[in-house]
C-alpha cells in the first residue's frame, strides 16, 4: 500500500518511531532560548545577578538570592565536581531510544565551582573509562555547552584535564557523543 504525502506527514508527526531522523528534545521556554543564545559564542554562559553576584542555573526571571531582576549572562568557568552519575538505559524520547540500542547513555549532575548544580551529558571517553566505568563522587570535571542538532545548547561534562578551550575541541567531543547528528532509521519516512 502506498502512502500519500498528507498521510506521511501525519505519521511523522504522530509516530516519532516511524521517522527517518530523530533529534534530541527541541522545545525550550523563553529563558531556555535565552540560554541558547548566550551560550552560542562562549564555552559556558550562566545568569549572574548584577546586584549580589549570585550565579544561577537553571535560568530564572529573578535572582534566587536577592529577588533582584538585574540578571545578565556572563561567560562562566566550567570547573566543578561530580555529584552523581548514572547510565540511562531507557527513554520515551525517540532520539534516545535509538541511541540506547547501541549502549547506555551516561549523564551526571555536577556542582560547579560557582555553586550551582547542572545536569550534563557525560563524555566517558575523556575519563579513560575502560578501566573504571564508574566515576567516584567528587571526581573533578569541567562542563561546557554545545549546540546539538536540535539547535539547543546542551551541557557536556568531561574529565578536568581535557582540553576544551577551542571550539573545535568542544565540537569533536559533542560529535563523539552523537549529539550533532540525528539518530537515523534508514527505512523511516
Ligand atoms: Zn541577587
Amino acid at each position: 500500500m502506498s502512502t500519500t504525502p498528507t498521510m506521511r506527514s501525519r505519521l511523522k508527526r504522530n509516530r516519532p518511531s516511524l521517522r527517518k531522523l530523530a533529534r534530541p528534545p527541541k522545545q525550550r521556554t523563553a529563558l531556555g532560548s535565552a540560554f541558547n543564545a548566550a551560550n552560542l559564542p562562549v564555552a559556558l554562559a550562566l545568569q549572574h545577578c548584577r546586584d549580589c553576584g549570585t550565579v544561577q542555573y537553571p535560568p530564572r526571571e529573578l535572582c534566587r538570592q536577592c529577588l533582584g531582576d538585574a540578571l545578565v549572562w556572563r561567560s562562566t568557568r566550567g570547573s566543578g565536581h561530580l555529584v552523581s552519575s548514572i547510565e540511562l538505559h531507557h527513554s520515551l524520547w525517540e532520539y534516545f531510544k535509538r541511541r540506547l540500542v547501541e549502549k547506555p547513555w551516561p549523564v551526571a549532575s555536577v556542582r560547579l565551582d560557582g555553586g550551582v548544580i547542572v545536569f550534563a551529558h557525560l563524555a566517558m571517553a575523556t575519563f579513560g573509562t575502560a578501566a573504571n566505568p564508574r566515576l567516584p563522587v567528587g571526581t573533578a570535571v569541567q562542563v561546557f555547552t554545545h549546540t546539538d542538532c536540535s539547535l539547543n545548547a546542551v551541557m557536556i561534562a568531561v574529565a578536568a584535564d581535557t582540553p576544551v578551550d577551542s571550539r573545535d575541541q568542544r565540537h569533536a567531543i559533542a560529535a563523539g557523543l552523537g549529539l550533532l547528528e540525528p539518530a537515523i532509521k534508514p527505512e523511516g519516512i
